[in-house]
């Protein structure tokens, strides 16, 4: 099994400044990097260092199959300066695909420790996302979790496509260091990628249904599911649903299988 050396602690490897990270695994042409959480968590503490916007993705494969079927959001996944496996599906896929990843870096436990390192460090962030009364749920805990963060705005989710640019100009205004997205992926994913170049420099990441767990609304699953990686199904059963989504789990794991099974015979 191939393994990216340094991977682990998220070492410079490929030269890209500060913030450049080991190189990344591909999983059908996509990047995932192979970080521990530890080793997410300095990636973004060196990118609060550096004067550009820092996408950080958590992928699952959900995001990974709408890498293929969606050329924007295969672009963006290409261009993320940091591509995590936020779900067990993706360390799997990783297997298939001949590499290891060191573990899940699940974007609410990478919420959590970001949060953690900004109030730390005076870092000001600012959250976009969720029902209006979930994102004041979700502050409320997040002010007793974390009483020294330094919060220099919000927004809700529910916005019209013209309100957009006023929600961007008001980011730009504040100047936060980390940007917390909480609109779904990919639609999160998609709105720091479109709004890249006039946001100010910070470290931007979609945490999807992460403020909703915080407000109360959602519960993680329990945590013997998140070992035994079925995260996605008990989500699924909370929320039906999701089952139009999550078919395609099981095609892009057979996807990858195949390619793989491809590749072996033709050696
Ligand atoms: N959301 C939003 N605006 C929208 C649609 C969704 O702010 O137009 C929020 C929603 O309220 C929830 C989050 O985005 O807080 C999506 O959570 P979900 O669990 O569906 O995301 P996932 O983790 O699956 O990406």
């Amino acid at each position: 099994m191939k393994r990216s050396s340094d991977a682990a602690g998220g070492q410079e490897t490929n030269g890209q400044g500060p913030a450049a990270l080991c190189r990344p695994v591909e999983i059908l042409g996509l990047p995932v990097h192979p970080l521990t959480m530890e080793g997410a968590v300095a990636a973004i503490c060196r990118a609060w260092q550096e004067e550009r916007v820092f996408q950080v993705i958590t992928a699952n494969v959900e995001i990974l199959a709408a890498g293929l079927a969606d050329g924007e959001v295969g672009r963006l996944i290409r261009e993320g300066e940091m591509v995590t496996a936020d779900g067990a599906g993706v360390l799997l896929a990783a297997r298939l695909s001949g590499f290891s990843l060191p573990e899940r870096v699940a974007g609410y436990d990478l919420l959590l420790a970001a949060l953690k390192e900004a109030e730390r460090q005076g870092v000001s962030v600012f959250f976009l996302g969720a029902r209006p009364e979930v994102l004041q749920a979700a502050l409320a805990r997040i002010r007793e979790l974390f009483p020294h963060l330094l919060l220099c705005g919000s927004h809700h989710g529910y916005f019209r496509e013209e309100e957009e640019a006023a929600i961007a100009a008001e980011i730009k205004l504040r100047r936060p260091r980390l940007l917390v997205v909480a609109l779904g992926a990919p639609r999160q994913d998609k709105w720091i990628y479109r709004h890249k170049r006039e946001l100010p420099p910070c470290v931007a990441m979609g945490v999807g249904g992460s403020l909703d767990v915080l407000a109360g609304k959602a519960r993680r699953a329990p945590r013997w599911m998140q070992r035994a990686g079925l995260e996605w199904l008990y989500r699924l059963l909370r929320q039906p649903s999701r089952l139009a989504r999550v078919y395609v789990i099981p095609l892009f794991l057979f996807k990858v299988l195949g390619k793989r099974l491809a590749a072996g015979s033709r050696a």
